[in-house]
C-alpha cells in the first residue's frame, strides 16, 4: 500500500484514460444458447438500432420477441415488425437497462443496467450487454456472494471481482465481447438489488488489486484452506509471487474446516501401486502410507520413494482438499482430511470469519495475497507500458 499512497497524487493527471475500463461487455445467457429471447425496457423506453440505424423506440410497457431466422433477427411486439440482417441495439437512458427473457428454454425475466446489442453466431443468438463497470460488479458480488455477509466480506468481493473483471478483458475476444455470465468467468444474472452490496461497491470505487509490478493479481480463491494456504506453483504449475503459502488460524473452526473419508485398505494400497508405482511389498513403505500424520502441509505422502503427490491423488480420489492424515481402521484406511479446496489464495471460510472479526478488507488482501496493493484503475496505465 506505501508504494501506490506515495505515487498517488501524481497519478491524478492519468485520469482521463478511464474511459477504456468503463463498461463491461458481458455476453449473456452464455450456458443457455437460444434463438428466442423477449426484450423489454426498464425503467425507461428503449431505443432501437437495426443494422446500425435509429429505427423505433420500445415502450416501457411493451415487450420486444426476437428470433433467430436463417436471414435474420425477426423482432416483433403489438406495435412493431422489424428484420436485422446483422445486429438490433437496444439503447437505454442513463442509469437505466433493459429486461431479458429466454422464452426457449423459458427461463425467469432478468434486469441488467446498459444497453444489449443482438447478432447471430454459430446457430444461435449472441446477446451482449454492455455494462457500466461499477454495476457489473455489484451484479457479480450479488450473485457470487449472496445475501447475509459483513461489509468488508463485501467490499473484498467487490475489489477481487473488479480486478477479474479487468484482468480477463480478452477471455472472449473471438466471440466478441469480454466475459461471459457464467462461472467460466464471473456469475452475472444482473442488476443487484442487495443495499450494503451497492454500498460496498461504491466505497471501494475503481480500487483493484495488483502485484509488486502493478499488474492485476489472479484472485484465486477456495472454501477452506485447513490452516495454511498453498503456493501456486505447487498446485498448478506456475508461480505467482503474491500466491505464496501462509498460516491461517481463521478458518480453523468454520463449516469446511475438517472431513474424514475411509477407503478400504486393499483398494488403497492398489491405487498407490498401480498409479504410481509404490511397492506394496515392502511392509515398512506400507507402514508409512497407512499411517501418516503430516505436522503442517506435504507436497507428497509420507516419505516414500517414488513420491506421490497429494494434489494428483486428491484429484484421482476426489478428496476435499490435499491436507490429510491417514490411519488403519480394520481392513480401511482412514483419512482425516483439513480444509475445502485448492488451497490457493484467498480462504473464503477465513476471509468472512476475518470481516466478521472486525478486520478490514485490507487486513484480509494482505493476510492471503503477498506484497499486493490497491490502486485506482485509472491509474493503472501510468505504472506499466505493457497495457493490459
Ligand atoms: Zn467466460
Ligand atoms: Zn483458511
Amino acid at each position: 500500500m506505501q508504494r501506490s499512497s506515495l505515487l498517488f497524487p501524481v497519478l491524478l493527471f492519468a485520469s482521463f484514460l478511464h474511459g477504456q475500463y468503463a463498461d463491461v461487455r458481458t455476453g449473456l445467457l452464455w450456458e443457455t444458447p437460444t434463438r428466442h429471447v423477449m426484450v423489454m425496457g426498464d425503467g425507461g423506453p428503449l431505443t432501437i438500432w437495426v443494422d446500425g440505424k435509429q429505427v423505433a423506440e420500445l415502450g416501457s410497457s411493451d415487450g420486444l420477441v426476437l428470433k433467430y431466422e436463417e436471414s435474420g433477427i425477426r423482432a416483433r411486439s403489438l406495435l412493431l415488425d422489424l428484420t436485422a440482417k446483422k445486429t438490433i441495439t437496444f439503447r437505454s437512458p442513463v442509469g437505466k437497462g433493459f429486461r431479458l427473457r429466454n422464452m426457449a428454454p423459458k427461463s425467469a425475466e432478468r434486469s441488467y443496467p446498459g444497453s444489449l446489442e443482438l447478432s447471430r453466431a454459430g446457430g444461435n443468438l449472441r446477446m451482449v450487454a454492455t455494462v457500466p463497470l461499477e454495476e457489473y460488479v455489484a451484479g457479480v458480488v450479488q450473485a457470487e456472494a449472496g445475501k447475509g455477509h459483513w461489509m468488508e466480506y463485501y467490499k473484498l468481493q467487490a475489489v477481487s471481482c473488479r480486478t477479474y473483471a479487468l484482468a480477463n478483458k480478452r477471455r472472449h475476444a473471438g466471440e466478441g465481447f469480454e466475459v461471459c455470465d457464467a462461472t467460466h468467468c464471473q456469475v452475472f444474472h444482473g442488476r443487484n438489488r442487495q443495499d450494503s452490496i451497492r454500498q460496498a461497491v461504491a466505497l471501494t470505487r475503481d480500487l483493484v488489486v495488483v502485484d509488486s509490478d502493478i499488474r492485476l493479481i489472479h484472485a484465486t480463491f477456495h472454501s477452506n484452506c485447513g490452516g495454511e494456504t498453498m503456493n501456486a506453483e505447487d498446485v498448478w504449475s506456475k508461480s505467482e509471487p503474491y500466491l505464496i503459502s501462509t498460516l491461517d488460524t481463521f478458518c480453523l473452526h468454520e463449516p469446511h474446516a475438517s472431513w474424514t473419508k475411509s477407503v478400504p485398505r486393499s483398494q488403497w494400497l492398489s491405487y498407490l501401486r498401480k498409479e504410481h508405482g509404490v511397492n506394496t511389498e515392502d511392509t515398512q513403505v506400507v507402514a508409512s502410507v497407512t499411517q501418516y500424520a503430516p505436522e503442517c502441509r506435504d507436497l507428497f505422502l509420507a516419505n516414500i520413494s517414488p513420491q506421490v503427490s497429494l494434489t494428483r491423488l486428491r484429484r484421482d480420489l476426489h478428496l476435499r482438499s490435499a491436507y490429510f492424515s491417514v490411519h488403519p481402521e480394520g481392513d480401511m484406511v482412514v483419512l482425516n482430511g483439513r480444509g475445502f479446496g485448492h488451497g490457493v489464495g484467498l480462504c473464503q471460510e477465513g476471509a468472512m470469519h476475518m470481516a466478521r472479526g472486525g478486520y478490514s478488507y485490507t487486513d484480509i488482501l494482505h493476510h492471503y495475497f503477498t506484497n499486493v496493493h490497491m490502486v485506482k484503475l485509472q491509474n493503472l496505465d501510468f505504472f506499466r507500458d505493457d497495457g493490459l
